[in-house]
C-alpha cells in the first residue's frame, strides 16, 4: 500500500522538523498536544504496518533497548585532547608556533566555549544516523547508539546532509536546570543526589536501559566535522552543520587576530553564568581547514587548536564551625559554616562536607583558610585547604559519635558514606522528619499542616509520630502559640479528609527508606494492600521489576519492627487506604499516557485529591504550574485570572471538569 507508505514518510518528516524546531531552535511551532496527536498518529501506523519499520523514525525517541555489554569500536579518526593554556601570553606563544607552523603572520581563529560533558562521535550516511561512540582512550571507545538516540536533539535523519557520509563530534552535556530537578526528585525519595552534571551526562551514556536514558533531559552540541575540507573553513563547515540540523551554540566567532580572541574570551568569562550549561574555558581554533591540514597533531593534540580554561571562580573563607543536620532516615550530614564570601554573584555562608571521609579527605579544620567554589550544584563546595595558613595549634577534626539530637551513638554500616543515627523512633528530628514526609504534598497531602505546625505539635507533646495525628483534637491546639479555632478545625478537618487518600499515596506517606513516589505505586499495584506487602519474603519482592535487594531489605526491616506494625495498625483503625480499591479505580487506562495536566479552582464531582488521582489511574501527570509542555487545564469555579491568560498566550486547551470526564469515560 504505497500510499500508507507516503502517509508514514510524511509524518516523520513533520515531526523531525517540530523536534527540530523544539529541541535545536528552542522555538516550537505546535503546541505539545497537537505535537502528541501526531506522534501517536505515527506509533499506530507504525504498530499496523511493522513492514515500514525504521530504526531512526521520530518514534523511537522513547527508547527500550537492553545493551548488556557496550561494544568496543575503533574510531576512524582519533580523538585528540585539546592542549590548555591558562593565560593570554600561553595563547601568544601558541599563535607563534602557529605562524611559524605555517610561515605567515596573519592567522584567522574561530572561538568556540568549551562544552563540560562527555564527547561523543556521531557517524552520519546517506542521511542516516548510523552509530554514537564514546571517547574513551581517544583510540576506541563504547557503541551508546541506542542510548544516544533517545537525545531529542540529534537528528537522526538529515534534511541537508552535508556529505554523503562524514563524522560530527560534539559533547553530549545535562543542563544546570534539568540537572537540578533531577536531583530534587533523587532527594525527596531519599537518595544521594548526583554530584555535578558532567559525571551524570556521562554516567547516563552508560545506563543499559535506554529507556531510562530517555527520561533525563540530555543535549548535544556539536563542535567538529571531521575529515572533509569540503567547506574550506572551519566555521562555514559549523554553519553547513547548524543548517542541516545539528545544535551549534550560538557562542561562535570568527577573529582576525588575538585581540578579537581575548574580546571573546572577556566576554564569555561573565556570560557564561548565564548558560544554562557549563563551560570551563574557549576553544580557538585556526579557521583554515587546509591550515589546520599543514599543521597536524602532536602525540597528544591537535597544534592547530587550544583550550583557554578560565580560572574556576574560587573564593577564599575561613571554617568557623561544623554543624551536623540530622535527617528523617536519620542520615547525618556535616555543614560547613563559613566566615561569609562573595562568590559568583552570591554571598555563601555554608558549605556542604557530604560525610566523614570528605572531612578526613580534605583534612580541613576549624579555623582553617578554606577555597570554595561553585559548580552546577546549588550549594557551594570546599576544594582545598591553605595548610600554611593554618593556625600552629589546630587539631583534626573529630567526627561526632553521638547523634547531635537524641545523644545516641552513631552507626555506619559497611558500604554507607554516611553516618546514621540509629535511634530511629526515639530521636526527635527523626520523628519529626518523618511526620513532615507523611503530610507533605506529594504523600497524605494534608492541607492546613505544614513543617512549623508539627514542630509545634511535636514539641508541644500532641504528637509523637504520623499516627497520633488522627487523635488530635481542635480544643488541644486551640491553646497552642499563633493557633486560633479556625486554624484548629482547619488541621483536624485536613487530618480527617486524608483518610480517602489512596494506597500508593499512603505507602509512599509511611516513609520507609528507599520507597519513593514511583516504588510505592509499583509495590502498591503489585501486591495491593499493606498486609500483603508487609508479609512477602525477599525473594518475592525482588521478583518485582525494578525492586533491587536494597529496596527488598529495607520493606523487610521496616515490616519486621513491632512499632511499624502497631503504627500501621492504629492508622487502619482510622480508615487509612491500605489496600488498592478496585471498585473506585473503574476507569484506569493508559487514555493521558505522557500527557501533563494543570488543574485550577474548585471541582463540583471531586476533590481536587479525587480529580489528581483520576488522571494518574489514566496515566497522565499532574503539575502545579502551565507550561509549553502542558497538555489541558482543567477550570474549576473560581480559576485564577492568571492561569486562564497564560494558558491561553501558550494555546494550552482549557477543558472543564465534564468534558475531562468525558474524555476519560469515552475513550477508555
Ligand atoms: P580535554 O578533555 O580537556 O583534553 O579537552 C578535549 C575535549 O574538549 C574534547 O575531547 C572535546 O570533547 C571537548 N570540547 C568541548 N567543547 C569543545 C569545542 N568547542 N571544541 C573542541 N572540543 C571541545
Ligand atoms: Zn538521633
Amino acid at each position: 500500500m504505497p500510499d500508507i507508505e507516503q502517509k508514514i514518510k510524511l509524518l516523520r518528516k513533520i515531526i523531525r522538523e517540530h523536534n527540530h524546531n523544539y529541541y535545536v531552535l528552542d522555538a516550537a511551532t505546535i503546541s505539545d498536544y497537537d505535537f502528541d496527536i501526531l506522534l501517536k498518529e505515527l506509533e499506530t501506523l507504525e504498530a499496523k504496518y511493522p513492514e515500514y519499520y525504521d530504526p531512526n523514525s521520530p518514534s523511537q525517541r522513547v527508547g527500550g533497548s537492553i545493551t548488556k555489554d557496550f561494544i568496543t569500536v575503533t574510531h576512524k579518526n582519533r580523538m585528540y585532547s585539546l592542549a590548555n593554556s591558562y593565560s593570554k601570553e600561553d595563547l601568544q606563544d601558541w599563535e607563534a608556533r602557529v605562524q611559524k607552523g605555517l610561515g605567515i603572520d596573519h592567522v584567522q581563529y574561530t572561538c568556540e566555549l568549551k562544552y563540560d560533558g562527555a564527547s561523543i562521535n556521531l557517524t552520519y550516511k546517506n542521511g542516516q544516523l548510523l552509530t554514537a561512540v564514546t571517547r574513551g582512550d581517544g583510540f576506541q571507545g563504547d557503541d551508546a547508539t541506542a542510548n544516544v538516540k533517545t537525545i531529542r536533539s540529534i537528528p537522526l535523519v538529515l534534511q541537508n546532509p552535508l556529505f554523503e557520509s562524514f563524522e560530527i563530534r560534539g559533547e553530549i552535556i545535562l543542563p544546570l536546570k534539568g540537572f537540578n530537578m533531577m536531583n530534587k526528585d533523587r532527594i525527596e525519595d531519599g537518595f544521594e543526589p548526583y554530584s555535578n552534571p558532567r559525571n551524570t551526562a556521562s554516567g547516563s551514556l552508560k545506563l543499559q536501559d535506554s529507556a531510562a536514558v530517555a527520561k533525563r533531559p540530555l543535549d548535544c552540541l556539536l563542535y567538529q566535522v571531521v575529515g572533509d575540507s569540503k567547506y574550506e573553513t572551519h566555521f562555514n563547515t559549523l554553519k553547513q552543520a547548524r543548517k542541516a540540523g545539528f545544535k551549534i551554540p550560538d557562542a561562535l566567532k570568527l577573529c582576525n587576530s588575538l585581540d578579537e580572541v581575548y574580546q571573546f574570551i572577556d566576554e564569555w568569562d561573565t556570560k557564561r553564568h548565564r548558560l544554562d550549561y557549563e563551560t570551563d574555558g574557549v576553544v580557538i581554533k585556526v579557521n583554515s581547514l587546509a591550515q589546520q591540514e599543514e599543521l597536524g597533531y602532536t602525540a597528544k593534540s591537535p597544534r592547530w587548536a587550544i583550550a583557554y580554561k578560565y580560572k574556576t571562580e574560587q573564593a577564599i573563607s575561613k571554617l568557623m564551625r561544623i554543624d551536623y543536620q540530622v535527617g528523617r532516615t536519620g542520615a547525618i550530614t556535616p555543614v560547613a559554616n563559613l566566615q561569609p564570601v562573595q562568590l559568583a554573584g552570591t554571598i555563601v555562608k555554608r558549605a556542604s562536607l557530604h560525610n566523614a571521609d570528605q572531612i578526613a579527605k580534605l583534612d580541613i579544620r576549624i579555623n582553617d583558610t578554606v577555597f570554595v567554589e561553585k559548580g552546577g550544584e546549588i550549594i557551594p563546595k570546599i576544594v582545598g585547604v591553605d595548610k600554611d595558613k593554618r593556625p600552629v595549634d589546630s587539631k583534626p577534626v573529630q567526627y561526632i559519635t553521638h547523634c547531635p539530637d537524641c545523644n545516641s551513638l552513631l552507626e555506619r554500616k559497611e558500604g554507607d558514606a554516611k553516618h546514621f543515627c540509629p535511634n530511629t523512633y526515639g530521636c526527635p528530628t527523626q520523628n519529626k522528619g518523618r511526620i513532615e514526609h507523611f503530610i507533605s504534598r506529594k504523600a497524605m497531602n494534608i492541607d492546613g499542616l505544614g513543617a512549623e505546625t508539627v514542630e509545634l505539635l511535636y514539641d508541644a507533646g500532641l504528637i509523637q509520630n504520623y499516627a497520633d495525628l488522627y487523635d488530635l483534637r481542635a480544643g488541644q491546639i486551640v491553646p497552642l502559640e499563633r493557633m486560633a479555632e479556625k486554624s484548629a478545625k482547619n488541621i483536624v478537618a485536613g487530618v480527617r479528609a486524608s483518610t480517602s487518600i489512596p494506597f500508593e499515596k499512603v505507602l509512599y506517606a509511611l516513609g520507609i527508606r528507599y520507597v519513593g513516589e514511583t516504588v510505592a505505586k509499583k509495590l502498591a499495584r503489585h501486591f495491593k494492600s499493606i498486609d500483603k506487602l508487609m508479609t512477602v519474603d525477599f525473594e518475592t519482592l525482588t521478583a518485582v521489576d525494578e525492586i533491587g535487594d536494597r529496596i527488598a531489605q529495607s520493606i523487610i526491616d521496616f515490616s519486621n519492627d513491632l512499632l511499624n506494625i502497631q503504627l500501621v495498625d492504629r492508622l487502619k483503625s482510622y480508615g487509612l487506604q491500605f489496600e488498592i480499591d478496585e471498585s473506585k479505580s473503574t476507569v484506569q487506562s493508559a487514555i493521558l499516557q505522557g500527557k501533563k495536566l494543570v488543574i485550577s479552582g474548585v471541582f463540583t464531582k471531586f476533590s481536587r485529591n479525587e480529580l489528581k488521582q483520576s488522571i494518574e489511574d489514566n496515566g497522565g501527570k499532574v503539575s502545579s504550574s502551565i507550561s509549553s509542555k502542558t497538555d489541558y487545564l482543567i477550570a474549576g469555579d473560581k480559576m485564577g485570572p492568571a492561569k486562564r491568560t497564560k494558558a491561553e498566550k501558550l494555546g494550552v486547551p482549557i477543558i472543564s471538569e465534564d468534558e475531562y470526564i468525558e474524555m476519560i469515560i469515552s475513550k477508555s
